[in-house]
């Protein structure tokens, strides 16, 4: 009897699962036949069908990356490697794991891997549902957030975020927003109309007086710092501080820290602190037989204070996940662990820094490439076209 394997969504830590736990990691088309003849595994796929590459959307801001080529059809690439595929929304995972209810019903299995991806603390800061704009919403938020701006000439932009650090490592985007205020900076410029606009960046979650390369990279661009400010609320027309005064904003992009999805609080996964999924360092949901998780969903065990949610730890994590879910299937104990690791190429468009910190102190790909330099966009642009043409036609 084949096991029954289900995924819990069609993002980054679901398709690098499926990528190292099925045999061949780049299975091309022909031979998904041989798979059918071989495979000892039935997956499912439980997701909207729809893969996003995150990383590009701040480049909404140039016009360089668009919805439409940064959104893939995932489900040809899941037929290929014949896994079966559900269109639904997964509402609550029940007895120890082993069955998944969906708005259609209940999946049941033999083991279970979740990426359902983040939940956001929308309600952290008041007014941020109804006030702010994030790049973490998805191409539509970004877009919206587009449409906005280029009806202004003029105006004052804040651009901020808020981690959640309750599990001892960076549950939240600071880099992202980096990105996006100094590429705000830049699609400006290009316009003419930079001498018109002011735009912070502004987070608690940075020390005031804060040095560093990013730091230098923002002050160079006339971005203003606001660094350790924390809004009371947002409201029409900008932020209300606690003494009760208003900062004036014409536009607030702003990403909240993050948690795992709400509906799994209402599940028998187990909640961190931080309210992530609870697993250890082999991405075991804790308690848990046979239920593994990877992703921004999930906490890490004992991380470094350093570590992001990013799509490249979300690869190191489902790696490890998938190897030890392949040795539970076969009735072992798990034993692979992940690095932990921060490698982000901060895309200025007139410039580029290379982000990097490793638990190993490994250099990313053993150093040859520079850590500031404006060729690093050709370098994260190769990375991405490398990703979708792997979905699309591998
Ligand atoms: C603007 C931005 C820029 C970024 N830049 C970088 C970068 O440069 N480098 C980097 O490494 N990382 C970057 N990241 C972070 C990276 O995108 C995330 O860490 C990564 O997407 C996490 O992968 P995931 O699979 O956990 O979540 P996701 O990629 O969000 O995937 C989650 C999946 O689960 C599905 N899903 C959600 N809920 C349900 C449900 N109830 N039922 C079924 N399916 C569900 C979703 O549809 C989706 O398919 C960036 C993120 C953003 C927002």
């Amino acid at each position: 009897m084949k096991k029954n394997i289900t995924i819990i969504g069609n993002g980054f830590a679901s398709l690098f699962f499926i990528g190292y736990f099925l045999s061949l990691p780049l299975f091309p088309f022909f031979l998904s036949f041989l798979r059918r003849v071989y495979s000892r595994y039935q997956v499912t796929v439980i997701g909207n069908g729809r893969f996003i590459y995150f990383p590009a959307i701040p480049e909404f801001i140039t016009g360089k990356k668009t919805k439409k080529g940064i959104t893939i059809d995932i489900r040809p690439y899941l037929r290929r490697r014949n896994i079966r595929f559900i269109d639904d929304q997964v509402v609550d995972v029940r007895d120890g794991g082993r069955t998944v209810l969906t708005t259609q019903g209940p999946f049941s299995n033999d083991a279970l891997f979740i990426g359902t991806g983040p939940g956001f603390m929308l309600d952290d800061i008041p007014g941020t549902r109804e006030y702010t704009f994030s790049p973490c919403g998805g191409p539509d938020a970004m877009e919206e957030f587009m449409h906005r701006l280029s009806g202004l000439r003029e105006g004052v932009i804040y651009v901020g975020f808020k981690l959640n650090r309750r599990d001892g490592f960076v549950a939240g985007r600071g880099g992202q927003m980096y990105e996006c205020a100094c590429l705000l900076d830049y699609a400006l410029t290009q316009k003419g109309v930079r001498d018109k606009f002011k735009i912070h960046l502004f987070s608690p979650n940075i020390e005031p007086g804060e040095t560093g390369a990013v730091t230098d990279r923002l002050l160079e661009r006339g971005i203003i710092l606001d660094y350790g400010y924390e809004p009371a609320e947002f409201v029409e027309g900008g932020m209300r501080d606690v003494d009760g005064s208003l900062r004036r904003a014409d536009l607030i992009l702003f990403t909240p820290g993050i948690t795992a999805p709400a509906w799994v609080r209402g599940s028998c996964l187990p909640l961190s602190a931080g309210e992530h999924i609870d697993v250890d360092r082999f991405g075991q949901v804790k308690g848990l037989q046979r239920v593994f998780a990877a992703g921004d969903c999930s906490s890490h065990e004992a991380p470094p204070p350093w570590v992001p949610h990013q799509a490249h730890m979300a690869q190191l994590r489902s790696a490890a996940a998938a190897k030890n879910l392949r040795a539970a299937l076969r009735g072992r104990e798990p034993s692979h662990t992940y690095r932990f690791e921060l490698s982000c190429i901060l895309n200025m468009e007139n410039d580029a820094l290379w982000l990097h910190a490793a638990n190993d102190n490994k250099p990313p790909f053993w150093n040859i490439f520079p850590r500031h330099s404006q060729k690093l966009i050709a370098v994260k642009n190769g990375f991405e076209r490398l990703y979708l043409f792997y979905l699309r036609y591998l």
